[in-house]
């Protein structure tokens, strides 16, 4: 995200109050997914559910006027049974030790679910970085890596771009990895590098591009009934960033009207659909996208209630709440943002049969192409564009087919357990089971059967 003012509050209130706090909704969605996974032992469970280990670090940082500022970082390591951890570090003024949790603990359930030999992790450091100069950001990411020493590494924990740091940061985060360790290939121990100290084509465009092979498939399964394909569809786009733009782009190329688009400003709307290369020249030169000629301006409230095929949020969570969600007039729901759908309006929508592709399956194309270029990086190879792309569009299919069979196995289950038959009587697994549910089924259990298979130590 590109400025931590955007942040938009929701205002709910009296009754209507929901938890919206990330870690809780990380939590209530696992507990909804376990419950379906009765087989494995509660000890198995209460252990895929803590962080593995979680690192809290306090250094200090001579600023450019002269002064010492001390900085707080994290790095969590959720899980590492398939693999080395991988995640972001977010660089953020809110940034905490539970959100940095259960970021770290959503990227195990995206990880397994893509199925990328790799645990989830995740890191930050509170910080504001509009204050901060260029040689001040340097500073603190040479710090923050030195202090994290060896508990990333490119077989340990493997670091990536995150809101507020990009290919300028994780540049810094190699240069200060590879001073340390000398005389060895240092490149993967970081992802989402300029092309050229190691990047990978397709990088930038990977998590929009993932957002587009999710949604194909899913149509071409029949997710939609009469809605086959991506073409002629009218789609509501929230958020003209890294995943918005590139998702509004591809999908028009792939033939779809984008209607409706938005940034921090408010929204844009046109009927007969918005020209996105004049959008984007407009948003360059006035900041925003309202105002584009020949589009109405509406609220980004406002734009998510709008009839279309497809909505997709790919801007800030929690947009889709207990108070909207009965007013969603979209044939399908694809998260593109992290976490944009409450527990609440995940129900609502599901009674109303609003079919929701998940975050953790949507966006996955980012640490998809962050493990290709980390492959590539220890092979010393280069793939082409080309095959980045065919590369990324296997792995999103098999993804959503893969969900799409949990969840058709899901409706239809065997004699209920005891665990089942409990819950059954509080009416939590009478609730309907959705996609969510089914892909966090099949990445939870990937993780638990790996975890048995290797053995519980000792
Ligand atoms: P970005 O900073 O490039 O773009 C965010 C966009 O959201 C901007 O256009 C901004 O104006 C808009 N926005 C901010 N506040 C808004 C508001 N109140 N209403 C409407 N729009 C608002 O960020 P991004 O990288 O595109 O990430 C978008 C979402 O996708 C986030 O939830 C992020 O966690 C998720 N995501 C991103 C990646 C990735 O590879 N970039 C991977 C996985 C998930």
């Amino acid at each position: 995200m590109s400025d931590p003012n955007d942040t938009q509050q929701l205002t709910l209130t009296g009754s209507e109050q929901e938890d919206l706090d990330p870690a809780h909704l990380a939590r209530f969605q696992f507990e909804r997914a376990v419950i379906h996974l009765s087989h494995f032992k509660q000890g198995l469970v209460d252990f895929l559910v803590a962080p593995k280990r979680v690192l809290e670090v306090n250094f200090p940082i001579e600023l450019d006027d002269g002064s010492v500022k001390n900085f707080k970082g994290y790095r969590v390591l959720h899980n590492r049974v398939l693999g080395p951890g991988k995640g972001g570090i977010r660089y953020h003024p809110e940034v905490n030790r539970e959100e940095v949790i259960a970021l770290a603990t959503l990227m195990t359930w995206k990880c397994a679910l893509i199925d990328v030999p790799y645990g989830g992790a995740k890191g930050g450091v509170r910080c504001d970085t509009k204050q901060l100069s260029q040689v001040e950001l340097r500073k603190l990411t040479r710090r923050f890596i030195t202090e994290l020493g060896d508990n990333i590494g490119p077989n340990t924990d493997i670091p990536a771009p995150d809101m507020y740091t990009d290919e300028q940061t994780m540049s810094w985060v190699y240069d200060t990895y590879d001073i340390l360790h000398p005389g060895r290939n240092n490149l993967p121990v970081v992802t989402g590098k300029p092309l050229d100290l190691g990047g990978s084509f397709g990088r930038k465009e990977a998590t929009g591009r993932g957002v587009l092979y999710a949604t194909q498939r899913y149509l071409e399964k029949d997710g939609v009934a009469g809605l086959p394909e991506i073409s002629g569809a009218s789609v509501v786009i929230q958020g003209f960033g890294e995943v918005g733009g590139t998702a509004a782009r591809l999908f028009q190329k792939e033939g779809a009207k984008i209607i409706a688009l938005s940034d921090s400003h408010g929204g844009i709307y046109s009927e007969e659909g918005i020209d996105l290369e004049a959008a984007r020249e407009f948003k360059q030169t006035h900041g925003m996208l309202v105002g584009l000629p020949n589009t109405t301006t509406m609220t980004n409230a406002d734009m998510l209630e709008l009839p279309c095929d497809i909505l997709i949020p790919a801007a800030l969570g929690n947009q889709i709440h207990r108070q909207n969600a009965s007013r969603i007039q979209a044939r399908l729901l694809v998260e593109a943002a992290n976490g944009p759908t409450t527990a609440a309006a995940d129900d609502i929508l599901s009674e109303r049969g609003i079919p929701v592709l998940p975050d953790i399956l949507v966006n996955s194309g980012g640490v998809t192409v962050s493990y290709f270029e980390w492959v590539q990086n220890i092979g010393n190879e280069r793939w082409s564009l080309a095959e980045v792309r065919q590369k990324l569009q296997k792995r999103m299919y098999t993804a959503v087919d893969t969900t799409l069979h949990r969840w058709d196995k899901l409706q239809t289950p065997e004699q209920p357990t005891q665990i089942e038959a409990a819950a059954d009587e509080t009416g939590s697994y009478n609730v309907p089971i959705n996609l969510r549910t089914a892909a966090l089924c099949v990445a939870i259990s990937r993780v638990a059967n790996v975890t048995l298979e290797r053995g519980i130590w000792p």
